[in-house]
């Protein structure tokens, strides 16, 4: 195919864009689909009046505005005003709030965006896929999306999966030396990769032709424009609003009809408003905002701190996970591999002269793919660890100018490695691997300088020497060669074994007993030897018994049922491949187990999947990370098991803030229905009142204890039971807290109506019940007794409790304020009794606490 028009049209040549072009050929596009597009301010504005209860009280606001403009009842102008003024404000904090939730998932998804390896300036650079441009030359490899529709330029042994385009499963081999016109179909333009399919074999490189909606996929996306969803947990609290709701409409027509049939002094404009703004105080509106906000926030922390969550979803399902299974190496280990122990020609030691030793120094050198750069080698730590060890005992083996002529990759299915090696005149077979998989494909050892049949008295010796190693939980890699013209991997010649050490990671001791401690089963999944496995696995305290390990080869004699019988009898798989992988997900999954699963391979991107909580290693590959619910960009144990922490304690300050909202709305509720059928006659609150108070407790409290910080005792409880929905652990510490706090609100409106009178009484009652909720907040720091906890540690929430105290102060203390809300000044003693009142709420709600807590519970299943 002739390149240079095309290189010509967009000025790019094989070496890519410049980076001055590349910011003019910004003008083909951007490489982004079409985005959902996002509600302006004055929009989002006024759809906050959408609810039908906000309309009516408008409405009657204007009305009674009216009507006292008429009747000239002037003190009533002040009601409809404040009930404006309220309304509105509250329909700024709403889109304040949907804008906040908006900013963090925004910060979410560029987080988890893929990226790209292209040409800039001549050289290799990694940006973000959504920087590509039109005449960019971008490099691919197995396990990358493709960025942009691209005509390749080169292609070794390329395969791509295109069936998000085509709906074909199948891989589709890309050859850049096969033409193609325009009419050819999709699905055959071989020379072509195209944005959102998936490389899955090979390397290649192509000269991008479109970019975002341009693309064949932006083609489809156009259609596809979905509005982000909704989590469970979002759309179970949005079911139980809609109960909340009819509930309360359910009370208010009764408060209101009472009112009608019983009230001597009936005032139908004044029952109505009240009833109205009870009906927008009580219904939790704002609760799915607020819950996506916490959510939100708590996910950017845990970004922060080098894991990134996906979606708003996952969260839930963090906190109920009860197994986690992790690789060893890099998540549990260090990766930080050394060679500690050799052995070649029957010897450990003292190889001077040893011409084996030089020859087994040339099969690591020569069998490995481990390159030099600037900060020393790079590539495969294994790899590199053998590198290092060359360079330490033999420096100028790495110089050597030994040729490679073919190469059978590592994979961890086979577990070995075969290059064909051209040294000087002679054409040599260097296989490296692990020693049962490579032994059997041999037929001579070397011993004491010679050749010999490995007969099973060699075999018992190599076997003894490889436990030694794998004992110590090192990594052991083989080593074999054969003198040949051909790349074949039968008659090797064994000669030795390194034993590799890579220590455990120090804080994953700790996180190990978290997950203990919080019912969380870990368990090890490995490609190394069960010993070695084993000896990890004994050290870091998650298995005391060999009797805990199963290897790959015991699970292939397993049918899939047989395994879920045994499966929880071990912690620690060892050799298994990415295919054993799936098996042992679905085999936990079937005993009833939510399994957390940690990978990074292309492979492993199945069993990611079919996991509860699929977690992608920050170095994992992009179609890994594009199944995964959770990515680790530090690579480390503890950071999942920090996630997992973060998750429950997201959870948990949601409850909180549950709690909180929904007890503080049964005191207006519950006092206005009581107050309404027992005492008609009386007014409890005003309509402005109502509303001033849902402001004060609906907005900065509420969000506030989403903020909180995790509770000393979350990694002690056992997991969430993902049955139970959020409600499970604190419906009744929402009604007993709700209840009592009506009770003493009620007690003392009923005492200072025969002592004072009703316009005293209703503002004894409403300063009190401001007051009472937010002494009340700092009771919802915690399930347990605010004893256990520190309840100064969160500083939104210290502030949010001095400012509302300073607000609540100010209103019922300057006149200006009491003319507003029909507040009278209270004496010394009405004062003492509203802060006692207010202040009593806390002994009273340990006690429901203590009452609830310590009621016999189900027992509890151990883990397994
Ligand atoms: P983990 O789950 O602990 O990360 P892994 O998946 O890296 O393990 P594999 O890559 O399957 O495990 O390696 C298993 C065995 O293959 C090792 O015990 C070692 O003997 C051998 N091995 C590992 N890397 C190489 C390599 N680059 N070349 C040859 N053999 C290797």
């Amino acid at each position: 195919m002739d390149f240079n028009s095309l290189f010509t049209k967009y000025n790019s040549s094989k070496k890519g864009l410049s980076s001055n072009q590349a910011q003019i050929n910004k003008k083909y596009g951007e490489n982004i689909l079409q985005k959902y597009k996002k509600d302006g301010f004055l929009k989002k504005f006024f759809l906050q009046f959408k609810n039908l209860m906000v309309i009516v009280l408008l409405i009657s606001a204007i009305v009674s505005t009216i009507v006292s403009l008429l009747t000239k009842e002037y003190s009533d102008l002040f009601e409809g005003a404040i009930i404006f003024a309220i309304v509105i404000v509250n329909a700024v904090i709403g889109v304040i709030q949907e804008n906040k939730a908006e900013v963090a998932l925004e910060l979410l998804n560029q987080k988890t965006q893929p990226q790209s390896r292209v040409y800039r300036d001549g050289k290799v650079v990694v940006i973000n896929s959504n920087d590509i441009v039109v005449g960019d030359v971008v490099l691919l490899k197995a396990g990358e999306f493709v960025p942009a529709d691209m005509i390749l330029l080169e292609s070794n042994e390329l395969k791509a999966n295109e069936s998000s385009l085509t709906g074909e499963s199948i891989d589709v081999v890309k050859d850049h030396t096969i033409t193609t016109s325009q009419t050819t179909a999709l699905a055959e333009k071989s020379n072509w990769c195209f944005k959102g399919t998936n490389i899955t074999y090979g390397t290649g490189c192509g000269l991008v032709i479109a970019v975002g909606k341009n693309t064949e996929m932006g083609k489809i996306a156009k259609q596809l424009v979905i509005k982000p969803s909704k989590t469970p947990l979002e759309k179970n609290i949005e079911k139980i609003g809609k109960v909340i709701t009819y509930g309360v409409l359910i009370i208010v027509a009764i408060v209101f009809l009472t009112q009608l049939i019983f009230s001597d002094k009936f005032d139908f404009m004044q029952a109505f408003l009240t009833a109205v703004a009870l009906a927008v105080a009580a219904i939790p509106e704002s609760l799915p905002a607020v819950i996506t906000i916490i959510m939100a926030l708590g996910v950017e922390k845990l970004a922060k701190q080098g894991a990134i969550v996906k979606t708003l979803s996952s969260v839930e399902t963090l906190g109920s996970c009860t197994c986690l299974c992790t690789d060893k190496t890099g998540t549990l280990t260090q990766n930080k591999m050394t060679v500690t122990s050799v052995f070649v020609n029957n010897k450990t030691g003292n190889f001077e002269n040893d011409n084996y030793y030089q020859l087994f120094l040339s099969a690591i050198n020569c069998c490995n793919n481990a390159e030099i750069s600037e900060n020393g080698f790079i590539g495969d730590s294994t790899e590199v660890s053998l590198k290092t060890y060359i360079k330490k005992v033999s420096p100028k083996t790495l110089q050597s100018t030994a040729i490679r002529l073919n190469e059978i990759p590592f994979d961890s299915s086979r577990k070995i490695m075969t290059t064909l090696n051209k040294i000087n005149n002679k054409t040599f077979v260097f296989v490296k691997g692990a020693l049962d998989f490579l032994m059997p494909k041999c037929t001579h050892i070397v011993i004491n300088n010679k050749v010999v049949k490995l007969d099973n008295t060699q075999k018992l010796l190599i076997n003894s020497q490889h436990s030694n190693m794998t004992n110590k939980g090192q990594r052991v890699i083989a080593v074999a060669y054969k003198e040949s013209g051909t790349l074949t991997e039968d008659n090797l010649i064994l000669l030795g074994l390194v034993g590799i050490t890579d220590p455990p990671r120090q804080e994953v001791y700790e996180s190990i007993q978290k997950c203990f401690s919080a019912g969380l089963k870990p368990i090890m999944i490995t490609g190394d030897h069960p010993d070695t496995a084993f000896a990890i696995a004994k050290d870091l305290k998650i298995a005391t018994n060999k009797n805990q390990v199963i290897t790959g080869a015991d699970i292939d004699n397993l049918s899939a049922k047989q395994l879920a019988k045994i499966i929880n009898d071990y912690c620690v798989f060892a050799r298994v491949t990415p295919s054993h992988k799936t098996k042992i997900v679905k085999a936990l999954k079937h005993t009833g187990k939510i399994v957390g699963f940690t990978g990074d391979g292309i492979n492993d991107a199945p069993s990611i999947k079919q996991a509860d909580i699929g977690v992608c290693m920050g170095n994992g590959t992009d179609v890994t990370k594009s199944v995964s619910d959770l990515i680790i960009s530090t690579n480390d144990y503890s950071t999942i098991v920090l996630a997992i922490e973060q998750g429950r304690t997201i959870f948990n300050n949601i409850q909180k803030t549950l709690l909180f909202l929904l007890s503080t709305n049964i005191v207006e509720v519950l006092g206005l229905f009581v107050c309404a059928i027992v005492i008609p006659n009386s007014t409890f609150l005003l309509p402005s009142q109502i509303l001033f108070i849902n402001l004060v407790t609906d907005s900065l409290p509420a969000f506030a204890l989403g903020l909180e910080k995790t509770e000393n005792n979350i990694m002690q409880k056992p997991p969430r039971n993902p049955n139970n929905t959020i409600f499970s652990e604190i419906g009744w510490h929402i009604l007993l807290q709700g209840f009592t706090q009506t009770l003493i609100v009620l007690i003392m409106f009923v005492t200072a109506l025969n002592l004072w009178g009703n316009q005293i009484a209703s503002s004894m009652v409403f300063i009190t019940i401001c007051l009472m909720q937010i002494i009340h907040s700092v009771n919802c720091k915690t399930l347990r007794s605010i004893t256990k906890v520190n309840i100064f540690n969160n500083k939104t929430f210290n502030i949010s409790f001095v400012a509302l105290l300073a607000l609540i102060l100010f209103i019922s203390l300057v006149p200006f304020c009491q003319t507003l809300f029909n507040i009278n000044t209270l004496n010394l003693l009405q004062w003492l009794i509203v802060v006692g009142c207010s202040l009593l709420i806390v002994p009273i709600v340990e006690i429901c606490k203590y009452i609830i807590n310590h009621k016999p519970k189900k027992q509890i299943k151990k883990v397994a």
